[in-house]
């Protein structure tokens, strides 16, 4: 089905219904010469849009000063809303529960004070083994924060002896086992090493029947795979917006919460400000009554210029729709991983570690590289090849359905052929 030639890659381009996106972003030159850049599940590369949306918030900054919270193009004060529904559109769920503000960590820590109450038995976190290291921080601190021992509550599912992903069975498994001393599962949606993708819907039906709250990282799904939070029944999430959604570096977070949970004002939370009800917040009165939508857990007022560029790259996911990005991520990425098994080498020993299973991934795929793995991704780096490598053995690239092509993967390819002799 697949051809590893360059004429059957500029023919995929051809009939690939998103090329034009291809010239919506700036693509990296490197000493003098474009790069393969797939490392969109570390840092997007920049809307050609962004720095327009940025010049009519710093137009307005200087025209208007503080004025502009009011009367500049875009109000600042509800700045935040123009973002809502394009995000609900990405992550599949209602504009009440979804909002966007601060940082993924930040986040994750609020929405655990919201959702992680251990009480009596009820105190034990699920999560996977080999979590992204800001994730098994926060559960850590969590735990510690309400005077519990991490080693005790804390419940990892690690991958089977000699294997490098996990299985589901035994996530579901260890949920029933757990039972009324589950107080949270939480999970990256997309783990960021293997890039394996989780049947999020049941595993917060697995959750929920015993009792317990779910949450997920979506770090690494959001704007990659086709989410439904809101119909899996999920109690809240969180990502960031600078990997597959293109905001830039530090970009910022957005958060889901359940529309059940999002309308209940009397749900514990740390408050702020931006949270309080938008009729009486510049009353500057005592007594803390949230918004009953997810903008009841903003603490502060928007940080507009790094809104503006995530407004930029939301645009575009609009205007492509994440039906047809979710096609093409499907197919793109087949055909790269077609390409990597194409390749045999006898000196580097190679395999892909991430789920063949489309179903079970999204745009990442993982290269497990023995023995010589760092020095494989060094040649590639050489060679303008722009990926991503995690100790021990892994390199990752995601090919990004809105600018990378078809001919990229062929690229790659001959790059990866070439560095292996
Ligand atoms: C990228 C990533 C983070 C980064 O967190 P920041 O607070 O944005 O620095 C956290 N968790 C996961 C799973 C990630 O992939």
């Amino acid at each position: 089905m697949y051809q590893n030639t360059l004429e059957f890659a500029k023919q995929k381009d051809e009939q690939d219904e998103l090329k034009l996106f291809r010239n919506r972003f700036h693509h990296p030159v490197i000493n003098g010469k474009p790069t393969v850049y797939f490392t969109g599940n570390s840092l997007g590369l920049q809307p050609v849009t962004a720095k327009e949306y940025i010049q009519v918030e710093l137009e307005d900054w200087a025209q208007w000063g503080v004025e502009g919270h009011f009367h500049g193009r875009n109000p600042w004060f509800s700045y935040h809303e123009l973002l809502t529904e394009k995000m609900a559109n990405v992550v599949g769920c209602k504009p009440m529960e979804t909002v966007v503000m601060g940082s993924l960590s930040t986040n994750v820590h609020l929405l655990m004070v919201s959702f992680y109450r251990p009480e009596r038995k009820r105190t034990k976190i699920i999560c996977e083994a080999k979590a992204f290291p800001s994730d098994q921080y926060i559960l850590e601190t969590q735990v510690k924060f309400h005077g519990l021992n991490p080693e005790q509550e804390i419940i990892e599912i690690s991958p089977r002896e000699g294997e490098e992903l996990i299985h589901e069975e035994d996530i579901l498994r260890a949920i029933k086992e757990t039972g009324d001393e589950l107080a949270l599962v939480m999970i990256g949606g997309v783990n960021y090493y293997t890039g394996q993708l989780f049947d999020m819907k049941t595993i917060a039906a697995s959750g929920h029947a015993v009792g317990a709250k779910v949450g997920f990282d979506l770090a690494h799904a959001a704007g990659n795979i086709n989410l439904q939070l809101h119909d899996w029944d999920v109690d809240f999430a969180a990502w960031c917006t600078y990997k597959y959604l293109n905001s830039g570096p530090g970009g910022v977070s957005g958060i889901f919460i359940h529309e059940r949970h999002a309308t209940n004002k009397d749900l514990v939370r740390f408050g702020g400000w931006w949270g309080q009800d938008k009729e009486t917040r510049f009353l500057m009165e005592k007594g803390f009554d949230p918004i009953p939508t997810a903008e009841g857990w903003q603490h502060s007022n928007a940080p507009i210029m790094l809104m503006a560029p995530l407004n930029a790259s939301l645009d575009l996911f609009e205007e492509a729709g994440m039906e047809a990005i979710g096609k093409k991520r499907d197919d793109m990425t087949a055909y790269l991983e077609f390409i990597i098994n194409d390749i045999k080498s006898e000196k580097v020993e190679f395999e892909l570690i991430t789920p063949t299973d489309k179903t079970k991934r999204g745009a990442q795929l993982s290269i497990a590289a023995k023995g010589q793995g760092k020095k494989l991704f060094d040649t590639l780096t050489e060679r303008n090849v722009i990926a991503d490598w995690r100790e021990p053995n892994v390199i990752r690239i995601a090919p990004a359905p809105l600018y990378n092509s078809y001919e990229d993967c062929w690229n790659f390819g001959q790059i990866l052929r070439e560095s292996i002799q």
